[in-house]
């Protein structure tokens, strides 16, 4: 029996699954980008290899710096705007999976904090799980 990870957008128009049930990571990135695209505090995302991962629908793309260098694309859908993954460019066959937007968002919970030196003072991390002043993924960062 294979277990298949499935989520999608707010109005349902974009929808993803994925075959990676151990994410290669689980990380709350505190980032300003984060806050920024999110709204948010911080944003919850996993990753998985592109190869596991497939999406339906109509999604936009916005590239950007991201913030352990290299251009970041982020996909959102093109009619709600929910934020549902994204491809970093230093990490090459790598998906991002923006862990809200999973159907069981119970499936997610943090291995790490990243970029909290960029969280603001009201924000609230779990003490127990390791934190990372700036990327996790840069060397010597
Ligand atoms: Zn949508
Ligand atoms: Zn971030």
């Amino acid at each position: 029996m294979t277990e298949i990870i499935e989520g999608g957008c707010l109005c349902g128009q974009v929808r993803y699954q994925t075959s990676c049930t151990k994410p290669l990571f689980k990380v709350n990135c505190h980032c300003r980008d984060c806050q920024k695209l999110s709204g948010s505090p911080y944003v919850a995302v996993m990753g998985v290899p592109e190869t596991s991962f497939s999406v339906t629908g109509d999604l936009n793309c916005f590239e950007h710096q991201g913030g352990s260098g290299g251009t970041m694309k982020s996909y959102c859908c093109s009619k709600c705007n929910s934020r549902i993954y994204g491809t970093p460019e230093i990490a090459k066959g790598m998906v991002l999976i923006v862990a809200m937007s999973l159907d069981n968002p119970e499936f997610y919970s943090a291995d790490a904090d990243m970029f909290v030196k960029q969280a603001v003072s009201w924000d609230m991390m779990n003490s127990d799980i390791p934190k990372f002043d700036s990327s996790m993924f840069r060397r010597g960062g």
